[in-house]
């Protein structure tokens, strides 16, 4: 029942959507598949993947093929801080686009200082007209941190100096989402790492309004793509975690569906990069891996339309999706060790997943000596610590 309700909410949304002017009168979804060769098929078997990312039942996919068919109704601003313009790259310098790279392109990217032909005077202009013209509609998405306070000035954008800051302040005024893109967005990022001499701070620091975290160096792009058709299909905004991440992309740790878990449990572990246990597979814990540290849903989704993903290439991951990881999670190839380190959930995290790892992880060094003495005794292969 409540899951018709919602249906018919959102049919009603998109319905509504439906209504307004696309805004690329030259272009639909279909003559852009067609163009890449991408079938139908392939496009509803990517709507049924983004309709289970968003932990909606498989009954939906029809509505998420609209959503996606409707992201040219929303204007989207795009303003790039200090960064290294990375979220954008990753999502567009595929040499073999996947449908989410295909919808960003397709979606109304009213400005995006990359992507667009203006510079200087021009690009200023058309920001203006854009917050004007859509004001209160416009999806904005900040790439980069923000140096502020008496720090405004390390960053000047367009031939007024504008600072980041204000330009960042403005445009959110009138946005109807805010999404910060990445962590430096989100959290500041490498500008941020200590001593953080620009001050720089996420998007949320320094504005009032609420602000969705998308974090990542950088966000996979399902986790962007997610995001705008999320916002489509709801027009609100998804459930938050405690540092403002859509729980749908951030609520499991890395280490919860890794695939290789089975070896963390079984105390098999690479001991240096390019060693027999590499080569089998092992868990890269001891080489650093900080999964079970982070939340983020790579080891579910992956990279470039899904084939691979950190760990699976054979390096840990570094955490990239939390908050200070530059100071919190180095150095990146060695493992936390018995440092303690809290996260969102408290100490290592681990209080319902692994009751073997609530030891390890908040103080690893006799957590791996235990799981080693476990593995030995059993003849599996030993690990030295
Ligand atoms: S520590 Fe890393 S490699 Fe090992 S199981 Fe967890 S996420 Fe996977
Ligand atoms: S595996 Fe870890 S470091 Fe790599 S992108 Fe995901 S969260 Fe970031």
């Amino acid at each position: 029942m409540e899951q018709e309700k919602l249906y018919q909410k959102i049919s009603t949304r998109l319905g509504e959507l439906k209504k307004l002017a696309p805004m690329k009168e030259d272009m639909s979804i279909a003559q852009l598949l067609d163009e890449k060769g991408i079938s139908r098929r392939d496009f509803m078997k990517w709507a049924a993947g983004m309709t289970a990312m968003l932990s909606l039942p498989s009954s939906f996919t029809p509505l998420m093929a609209q959503a996606a068919e409707l992201s040219d109704r929303l204007p989207v601003v795009w303003l790039h801080m200090a960064e290294c313009t990375g979220c954008s790259e990753s999502l567009l310098r595929t040499d073999a686009p996947g449908i989410d790279s295909l919808i960003f392109d397709y979606i109304s990217l009213e400005y995006h200082e990359t992507l667009m032909a203006a510079a200087g005077w021009q690009a200023e202009h058309n920001l203006e007209q854009a917050i004007e013209k859509y004001k209160g509609k416009y999806i904005l998405m900040v790439e980069g941190g923000i140096p502020a306070g008496d720090s405004d000035f390390y960053l000047t954008v367009g031939p007024h100096g504008t600072t980041g800051r204000e330009h960042a302040l403005k445009a959110s005024e009138s946005a109807a989402a805010i999404f910060a893109i990445g962590t430096c967005s989100s959290f500041g990022g490498v500008q941020a790492a200590y001593p953080n001499p620009t001050n720089a701070q996420g998007l949320s620091k320094i504005t009032n309004k609420p602000v969705i975290n998308v974090p990542g160096c950088p966000p996979s792009e399902k986790n962007i793509v997610g995001n705008i058709l999320h916002y489509i299909l709801f027009g609100t905004l998804p459930a938050l975690d405690a540092y403002s991440r859509p729980k749908w992309a951030y609520g499991l740790r890395i280490h919860d569906l890794c695939e290789r878990r089975g070896r963390f449990d079984a105390g098999e572990f690479v001991q240096e990069f390019g060693d027999e246990g590499a080569k089998k597979g092992y868990c890269l814990y001891k080489v650093g891996c900080k999964g079970p540290y982070t939340f983020n849903n790579c080891s579910r989704e992956r990279f470039n339309q899904h084939t691979s993903w950190p760990v699976q290439a054979g390096h840990g991951c570094i955490g990239c999706s939390e908050p200070d990881f530059w100071d919190a999670m180095g150095p990146f190839e060695e493992p936390l060790g018995d440092r303690l380190y809290s996260t969102l959930y408290g100490l290592g995290a681990d209080a319902t997943a692994d009751k073997v790892g609530v030891a390890l992880l908040s103080a690893t060094a006799v957590g791996i000596a235990a799981h080693a003495a476990i593995a030995a005794f059993k003849g599996a292969p030993k690990d030295e610590e």
